[in-house]
């Protein structure tokens, strides 16, 4: 199976790995401990002696005697009465058990049929019996039957991509391979499998050096026609170098968004609930072992206490984000946050739409979300490279790749037909990124009839405890940010592209222009940070834009933009394919803009300051000055209902 702790090699992971330890080298009966203290770390955050002589039924003593059998190997930290933490030695080892143990629960549930809790017992009788050249084999077997991947040897590319069962659209090559219910079950729960050809983006990455400025400008006259690029297109545009073709990108990037979506930026708050995970990703400050940040879980009242202020603020839409793993109740708690957050009711209104940005779900759970009525789901893959994100993931249920990256199949399979998807730009190569963000895109356009409804953009940003977040390993400069935005504004003309406050003001105003269409403003990464205020000690990532609500909506209107806190699409079920029906012919336009004028001048007459207020009432005027008749005679009759007291007025 492929490694999962960082190569000694890798400038990103660790600087020094201690000695190796084999598997083999470890007798059963002391793996057995070490996958027990691995196991409840990552359930619990925490393993003590005496949880792991409850795990393997032995006496205190017994499992005491075995910890420091472990210590002495240097597999694990532990002192007296303290917590058993995993050395790195001791995680490169637990993570192989645990690859292990997994694969062989998968052929004996998966494959051979058996109860789970039978195909569990098996697993670890066998488990410490087979290596070698026979556990190779046999993984390469589950791989092939769980994923129902071709045989090994058979080459990867778009000839294997295997399409996912339940989706809408096309069946797919390798659908012809007849599975048993098995397998099906296993589809269902997995979401299948989206395979980015690593291969072929290289390949294309290579062949597009060697692309002449005609050929760019070519790709650039065809992107202003509104049809999307496609990865060849996308390759040529990010080896783009020369000042005066990235002065032509800039430009037809500016007149793309300004024909799709206006002089609109639609604004939101992200709500952080919870700062608990049981993953280590080694460029967050919120992961597992990290113990320079304090940890906290909101309850419901403090929730509602943060909703009210973001409401007060003026916000209509928050994206609520949780660490990946959650309080006792486990994932109800994220069902009735989301609940409390639609509940509260202020003078001066309601939040109206609840994003969520939690970990990925399975079909039936994403079935409970859609019930207390999310927007968007929103997953990012992090990094699509394959290598990179099994050394950035080095514990925790997100070491697999496949199981996030099919989040948003899940979801769609269960009606959630708003998703978004992202990259967290610096962990690897971001040409590679944005090519692989295309595969990933038309593997959902092409199963499910409709792409993402949204992208994200984020850049990593310095995180308490995380020296790779200050050190990129793969920084991306302003310029090929810029970048970045306008060639995803050109490849994908109808996605949105959100653009968080990682961003300083100065980034974040440039990028309106070549494609953002989404941004938050005010925000707090910390659990409570809107009551509280800004602690970096319990936050995700440092902000780039400190800025109130007030102060950005002020900025941005002055800039030319109309604020926008519409939520109207979502509240009458223009969502998924309904949405891009209307959004591709421009129909969509005709309601944003006085959908658009609506709500900011809700946000005017209660919340604005004087300042604000002066500055909005100029904009909405010259927003109205621009528009065709039709359109200026809906949005007037919007703006005489907001201002004669109706709220919450849209078509
Ligand atoms: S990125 Fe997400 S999963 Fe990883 S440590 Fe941070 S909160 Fe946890």
């Amino acid at each position: 199976m492929t490694p999962r702790y960082p190569a000694p090699t890798d400038a990103a992971g660790p600087s020094a790995i201690p000695h190796r330890v084999a598997i083999g080298d470890l007798p059963p009966r002391m793996q057995d401990y070490l996958k027990s203290a691995a196991s409840l770390f990552l359930a619990k955050g925490r393993a003590t002696v005496t949880d792991i002589a409850a795990d393997r039924g032995v006496k205190v003593p017994t499992a005491s005697e075995a910890v420091a059998q472990l210590a002495r190997r240097g597999l694990v930290e532990h002192e007296n009465y303290g917590a058993v933490e995993l050395t790195e030695s001791g995680w490169q080892v637990a993570n192989e058990l645990l690859d292990r143990h997994e694969l062989f629960v998968h052929l004996f549930s998966d494959i051979l049929g058996l109860p789970t809790e039978q195909a569990t017992q098996e697993a670890c009788a066998v488990e410490h019996a087979v290596a070698g050249e026979t556990l190779e084999k046999v993984a390469e077997f589950v791989r092939r039957h769980v994923h129902r991947l071709p045989a090994a040897g058979a080459g990867v590319g778009r000839a294997e991509k295997v399409a996912v069962t339940g989706g809408r659209g096309a069946a797919a090559e390798g659908e012809a391979e007849s599975g048993s219910a098995k397998d099906a079950e296993a589809l269902q729960r997995n979401g299948g499998v989206v395979l980015i050809d690593e291969e072929r983006i290289f390949a294309v990455l290579r062949e597009a050096t060697s692309r002449d400025a005609a050929y760019v400008r070519k790709v650039i006259a065809k992107a202003l026609q509104l049809k999307g690029l496609d990865e060849e297109e996308v390759a040529a545009l990010a080896q783009i170098s020369d000042s005066e073709l990235l002065g032509e990108l800039f430009a037809a990037a500016r007149q793309v968004k300004e024909q799709i979506y206006g002089d609109r930026l639609v604004l939101f708050a992200p709500l952080y609930i919870s700062n608990l995970c049981g993953n280590e990703c080694l460029y967050c400050a919120f992961r597992a072992r990290n113990k320079a940040i304090r940890r906290r879980a909101l309850t419901q009242d403090e929730i509602r206490q943060e909703v009210e202020l973001l409401i007060d603020q003026g916000h209509k839409r928050v994206l609520l984000v949780a660490g990946e793993a959650y309080p006792r109740e486990g994932f109800p708690y994220v069902l009735k946050s989301i609940e409390t957050v639609y509940s509260v009711r202020r003078p001066q209104g309601r939040i109206r739409r609840v994003n969520v940005n939690i970990a990925p779900l399975s079909v039936d759970e994403f079935k409970e979300l859609k019930a207390v009525g999310i927007g968007t789901y929103q997953i990012f893959q992090e990094t699509y490279h394959r290598p990179t994100y099994t050394r950035m993931h080095v514990a925790g249920k997100k070491r697999d790749y496949d199981y996030r990256i099919t989040a948003p199949d899940r979801a769609m399979q269960a009606g959630v037909d708003d998703v978004g998807i992202g990259v967290l730009f610096g962990l690897f190569d971001w040409r590679f990124e944005i090519l692989a963000l295309l595969q990933h895109i038309r593997h959902l356009e092409e199963t499910y009839g409709v792409g993402p409804h949204t992208i994200s953009v984020p850049r990593l940003e310095p995180a308490v405890g995380s020296d790779l977040a200050s050190h990129p390993p793969y920084p991306v400069s302003d310029v090929d940010f810029r970048k970045i935005v306008a060639i995803l504004r050109l490849a994908v003309p109808y996605t949105g592209i959100i653009m968080s406050t990682r961003e300083t003001p100065n980034i974040r105003r440039e990028t309106f222009a070549l494609g953002v269409s989404q941004i938050s403003a005010g925000s707090r990464t910390n659990p409570g940070g809107y009551a509280e205020d800004e602690e970096f000690d319990a936050a995700q990532f440092q902000l780039g834009d400190h800025r109130s609500l007030d102060e950005v909506i002020r900025d941005v209107a002055q800039l030319g933009y109309t604020p926008s806190f519409c939520t109207a699409c979502y509240r009458v079920g223009r969502t998924g394919q309904d949405f891009m029906e209307l959004a591709k012919p421009g129909d969509i336009k005709h309601m944003c803009g006085p959908n658009a004028l609506s709500t900011f001048m809700e946000y005017l007459l209660d919340f604005a300051t004087p300042e604000t207020r002066e500055v909005g009432e100029a904009r909405v005027a010259a927003e109205l000055a621009q528009m065709s008749p039709a359109e200026r005679k809906v949005a007037e009759r919007l703006i005489e209902k907001v201002r004669a007291g109706d709220r919450d007025v849209y078509v």
